[in-house]
C-alpha cells in the first residue's frame, strides 16, 4: 500500500485534485483532525462509561446475580474482544483474544493487549518520523559526543509557514522527543551509579544549628592510652563518623523546628497576579541564580516545584525548578546549574521562610540527590488537601477548586531534558507554581475554619510537611535477592529454569543500566524480561522475538543474553513451588 500511495502522490502533484484522496484517508470525516476529535470523544465517553460500571468485588458479584446483567456483560464483552481482535489483526499482531482454547485468562489477554499496543505505537512513531522527514535508516551511527546533537522535537522544531503552508493543528502535539542530547555529558560532577549507598552532597551548611560532621583530626595513637583502648576508641569514632556521613544533614534543625506563631493565625488570602502581568525569568547562569537567592532570602514565603526525567538515566534527572513569589515566576535550568544550585540552601533551609510545595515527597528526594538541597519550613498543599478531606488531592483539582483554572496536565510526562525549552512547556511549568501561594492562603483559612479557629489541624499539616522534608534519598541497591521482589509482583509462578533466567536477566539489566546510565526500563522492560524467562528461547532470534520493539541494548548484546538463557536451561527442572522455596533461601513468601 505504501508504494501505491507514493504513486498517487506523484500523480496528484500534477493534477491538483486530491479531494478524493483525503476522503479515502478518513472516510466520513473532513480531515484527520476531525477524525481525531471524534475518536478522542468516543474514547473519553467509553472510559467514563466504564468507570461507572459496578466495581469488581461485592458490588459486581451482586449485580451478576441478575441474569439480565450477566447476559448483557457477556455479549458486550464478546463484542469488545471482537473489536480488539480485529484491530490487532489489522496491525498484524497476534490476535486470538477470543480464543478460549489458546488463552487461559485475563492476564494473558492483558499481555496480548500490551504487546499489541507496543507494536501499534512503534509503527505510528516510525510513520510520523517519516512524515517529519526523518528517515531512521539514514541516521549516521557515530559515538555520542562526536557529532553535534541533532535535536528533533517532532513538531516544535518546525516553524509554522516554513515547511508547512498550513499551520499545524493545536490538537496534535507530540510529548516525546527523539535524539535529545544527553545532559549527563555536560555535568561537571560525574554521576555515581555504583552499587553503594547515597552520601549527601552537601559541603556548606547554611542556617546550621549543628555543624556538618568534620573528619576527626585527632588520631587515637596520639592519645595517652593503651593500644587496645586506642583501637576501641578508633572503632567507635569511625562508626560515629559513618553514621553522621549518611544522616539527614538537617535532621537536628528539623527536629528543633517549630512553626512561627504568626503562621498559625488566619491569613487574608492574597490573590495571585494574572499570568499575563507577571514577570517570568529563565535562570541559567550563576549570576542570575545568585541574584535570585538574594531576592528569595528577603521574602517570607515562595512556592517551588520540579520537573524530572527518568527514562534515559539510571537514577533520574532533575531537569527544571520552578519558583513563584507573590510577584514573579522563575524557571531554573537545573541541568545547566546542577553544580551551583546548592547556593539556594540559604533560602531553602531558612526557618523563617515558608517553602510551599504540592506533593513534595519526590521533590525532597530529587533535591537531595541532584542538587544537595534541603528544605526547612515546608508547607505541602497536598497534605493540606488531605487534612481538609477534599474530593481529590491533585494539583489540578486544587487549581479548579480555589482558582477556577483548568490545568492542562498534558506536559507532565513530556521529556523535560529538551533545550531550548519550547514555550508551551515553559508556560506549563510556570503554572505549576504560579497559583500555589494563593492556594496556600486558602487552605490555611479553611484548615482554621474547619477546626473552629483552633490551630490544631493547621499545625498537623505543618507536622506532616516536616515529615516529608525529613525524607532521605535512598539509592537503588542491587542484592542477590532483588530479583525476587520484582518477580513476585509479576504474579506468575516460574519453574527453576525460568526463575534462573529471570535472575540472570535481572542482574544483566541492572549492571548495564548502571554502566550506560540508562533506566532499567530502557535497557529491558520488565514485561519483556518476564516473557524471555517464561519462553526460554533456544535461539538468539527467539529472544528478539520476545521483544517488540527491540530495545537497542538487547539487540546489541543478544548473544550475551542467549548465553544467560542457555545457562538457565541447564538448571534441573523443578515445579514452581519447589523452585520458589529453593531460590528463596528458605524465606517465607510475600
Ligand atoms: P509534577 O509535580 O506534577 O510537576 O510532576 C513532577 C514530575 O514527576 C514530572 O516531571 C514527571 O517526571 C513525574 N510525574 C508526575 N506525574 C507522573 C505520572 N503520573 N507518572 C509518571 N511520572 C510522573
Ligand atoms: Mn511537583
Ligand atoms: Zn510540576
Amino acid at each position: 500500500t505504501m508504494k501505491s500511495a507514493n504513486k498517487s502522490d506523484i500523480k496528484d502533484s500534477n493534477t491538483d485534485t486530491n479531494d478524493d484522496e483525503k476522503e479515502e484517508l478518513c472516510p466520513g470525516f473532513k480531515d484527520v483532525d476531525a477524525f481525531v476529535k471524534y475518536g478522542l470523544g468516543a474514547v473519553l465517553s467509553a472510559t467514563k462509561a466504564s468507570a461507572v460500571l459496578p466495581q469488581a468485588g461485592d458490588e459486581y458479584d451482586f449485580y451478576r446475580s441478575f441474569p439480565g446483567f450477566q447476559e448483557f456483560c457477556e455479549s458486550q464483552g464478546d463484542k469488545l474482544l471482537h473489536s480488539m481482535s480485529q484491530i490487532m489483526h489489522h496491525h498484524g499482531c497476534r490476535s486470538h483474544m477470543r480464543d478460549r482454547n489458546k488463552l487461559t485468562g485475563l492476564e494473558e489477554r492483558f499481555d496480548l493487549v500490551v504487546d499489541s499496543n507496543d507494536v501499534i505505537l512503534e509503527r505510528a512513531g516510525i510513520l510520523l518520523d517519516e512524515a517529519d522527514g526523518l528517515n531512521r535508516s539514514q541516521q549516521p551511527v557515530m559515538p555520542v559526543g562526536f557529532q553535534p546533537p541533532k535535536i528533533v522535537v517532532s513538531s516544535w522544531n518546525r516553524k509554522v509557514g516554513e515547511l508547512t503552508p498550513i499551520p499545524r493543528s493545536e490538537t496534535f502535539r507530540l510529548l516525546h522527543a527523539k535524539n535529545v542530547a544527553r545532559p549527563q555529558l555536560k555535568f561537571k560532577e560525574k554521576i555515581d551509579n555504583s552499587n553503594t549507598p547515597f552520601v549527601p552532597k552537601i559541603f556548606i551548611k547554611p542556617n546550621a544549628l549543628k555543624p556538618l560532621p568534620q573528619m576527626r583530626k585527632e588520631r587515637p595513637e596520639d592519645l595517652d592510652v593503651p593500644a587496645a583502648l586506642a583501637d576501641f576508641i578508633h572503632q567507635q569514632r569511625t562508626q560515629e563518623h559513618v553514621d553522621d556521613m549518611f544522616a539527614h544533614p538537617y535532621q537536628y534543625e528539623l527536629d528543633h523546628f517549630s512553626v512561627p506563631e504568626k503562621l498559625l493565625l488566619k491569613p487574608e488570602p492574597q490573590m495571585y497576579k494574572p499570568l499575563a502581568e507577571t514577570k517570568l525569568s529563565y535562570i541559567d547562569t550563576l549570576e542570575d541564580l545568585v541574584a535570585l537567592n538574594e531576592k528569595l532570602c528577603k521574602l517570607s514565603e515562595f512556592a517551588v516545584d520540579l520537573e524530572h526525567h527518568s527514562y534515559r538515566s539510571f537514577l533520574g534527572l532533575t531537569c527544571l525548578m520552578q519558583i513563584s513569589t507573590r510577584d514573579e515566576d522563575f524557571i531554573i535550568d537545573t541541568l545547566e546549574l546542577r553544580s551551583e544550585l546548592y547556593i539556594l540552601n540559604e533560602a531553602f533551609t531558612d526557618p523563617s521562610i515558608v517553602k510551599v510545595f504540592h506533593g513534595a515527597d519526590s521533590d525532597v528526594e530529587w533535591l537531595q540527590r541532584d542538587l544537595g538541597l534541603y528544605v526547612v519550613n515546608l508547607f505541602d498543599t497536598h497534605q493540606a488537601s488531605r487534612a481538609l478531606n477534599l474530593a481529590r488531592h491533585s494539583l489540578d483539582h486544587l487549581l479548579k477548586h480555589f482558582c477556577n483554572v483548568d490545568a492542562d496536565k498534558r506536559y507532565q510526562l513530556a521529556d523535560w531534558r529538551i533545550r531550548p525549552l519550547p514555550d508551551e512547556m515553559v508556560q506549563y511549568a510556570r503554572s505549576d507554581t504560579h497559583y500555589l501561594l494563593y492556594i496556600y492562603d486558602c487552605v490555611r483559612v479553611q484548615l482554621l475554619d474547619f477546626n473552629h479557629g483552633q490551630p490544631g489541624l493547621l499545625q498537623s499539616v505543618w507536622n506532616k510537611s516536616k515529615d516529608v522534608s525529613l525524607k532521605k534519598y535512598v539509592k537503588p541497591i542491587f542484592t542477590e535477592e532483588s530479583y525476587l521482589e520484582l518477580q513476585r509482583k509479576q504474579k506468575k509462578s516460574l519453574n527453576t529454569q525460568q526463575l534462573t533466567a529471570f535472575r540472570l536477566l535481572f542482574a544483566w539489566r541492572d549492571k548495564l543500566a548502571r554502566q550506560e546510565d540508562e533506566s532499567t526500563g530502557y535497557v529491558l522492560p520488565t514485561h519483556m524480561m518476564s516473557k524471555i524467562s517464561e519462553e526460554l528461547p533456544k535461539e538468539p532470534q527467539g529472544i528478539i522475538a520476545c521483544c517488540n520493539p527491540v530495545p537497542p541494548l538487547v539487540r546489541q548484546q543478544v548473544n550475551e543474553l542467549h548465553l544467560l538463557v542457555q545457562q538457565a536451561r541447564e538448571m534441573p527442572l523443578l515445579k514452581s513451588s519447589e523452585a520458589g522455596l529453593r531460590q528463596n533461601h528458605g524465606c517465607s513468601g510475600p
